[in-house]
């Protein structure tokens, strides 16, 4: 087995706002696994507030050593191995782990949602995302949103922006709203009168409201919310599910943060044993890794895999958002190929 990676930076179609960081461009990291022939995509997508960059994805994939295994198959092999290497680095892991999938699935001539047995008709529709602006940006922003069903926005500055922001919104369309608040909300009384207020608003659920150093603050949140709590930055990889449980309602797992789509499809075992809502989330990413988690969307409640259509330097092609419905195609592996 052969490994390469490329360093790639997403181009943003738009400035991008969230409570704690603006930025125009993520930094990347494309991956391929050769062997028998066939080559295996995989992506680390590395935001800088989650402190991974090209470099250490660099040094992390320098060191891993592929050719000690028979082939790709043995992923309950090697994935464990490339995880053992260092602590964190869960994006180069991903790719690593994404390309792998790939790679079988190719071989197999299946893509993943076919070899999970799942049925790509219950694929959910995807949220589209809009950061913090101003009124009138927000207004036209609602406006170009019009195809998707779910509008998602991120919240968590003060109160009157959060609620002015929700109000433009409002103007222009009568679609659920998700929030993210992105533990923008410190103080447990006020973020329950927020709550409350986006309650009447069409607000379905709220993602991480509070900071994820407090969960017995939000497990009082919980309580008394009446929307539904879905654990963000609480909840990074397998063992942090259970940490959920009479703190919040559901996860939103993403591959980046769990190391990829073996370990995100046992989180997702594991909050359905525990009674736990799921949400499939994503970074700034190209295709490559939205295709790869669109595999496993048929097992969720909510997606927001918005990532590939917010930048206008996509490398791939691959699963589509059709009328606002993520639409699962029969390429094999992970459904991409490269443009
Ligand atoms: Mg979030």
């Amino acid at each position: 087995m052969i490994l390469r990676f490329t360093p790639y930076t997403a181009e943003l179609r738009h400035a991008f706002t969230i409570a704690t960081a603006s930025r125009t461009s993520t930094p990347g990291m494309l991956v391929e696994i050769e062997h028998d022939g066939i080559i295996g995509y995989g992506e680390a997508s590395m935001p800088p507030y989650l402190g991974e960059t090209q470099a250490s994805a660099a040094a992390f994939l320098a060191q891993v050593d592929l050719g000690r295994f028979p082939d790709p198959f043995q992923l309950g092999e090697i994935l464990p191995a490339i995880d053992a290497l260092a602590p964190g680095n869960t994006a180069a892991k991903a790719a690593v782990d994404i390309a792998l999938h790939d790679w079988i699935g190719k071989k197999l001539g299946a893509p993943w949602h076919r070899i999970w047995g799942l049925d790509p008709a219950k694929a959910p529709v995807t949220s589209f995302t809009i950061g913090i602006d101003t009124p009138e940006v927000v207004r036209q922003k609602t406006r170009e949103a019009a195809p998707y069903k779910i509008i998602k926005v991120k919240l968590g500055r003060d109160p009157a922006t959060d609620r002015a922001l929700i109000d433009a919104i409002r103007e222009i369309t009568d679609r659920p709203i998700t929030v993210d608040a992105n533990q923008g909300w410190p103080d447990r009384a006020e973020a329950l009168r927020m709550i409350e207020w986006l309650a009447t608003r069409g607000v379905i659920f709220i993602e991480q409201p509070m900071p994820k150093e407090n969960p017995d603050d939000t497990a009082w949140l919980r309580e008394r919310s009446p929307l539904p709590l879905i654990a963000d930055e609480s909840v990074q990889r397998l063992p942090d599910v259970n940490r959920a449980l009479g703190v919040f309602d559901g996860i939103n797992i993403k591959l980046m943060k769990c190391t990829g789509l073996r370990e995100a499809h046992e989180m997702i075992t594991v909050a359905r044993a525990l009674g736990l809502k799921v949400m499939l989330g994503c970074m700034t990413e190209t295709s490559c890794a939205i295709s790869a988690a669109a595999q496993l969307s048929p097992l969720v409640d909510w997606a927001d895999l918005d990532g590939a259509l917010l930048i206008k330097n996509d490398v791939f092609l691959g699963t589509t958002v059709v009328d606002g419905k993520i639409t699962l195609n029969d390429l094999p592996g992970i459904g991409v190929v490269k443009r």
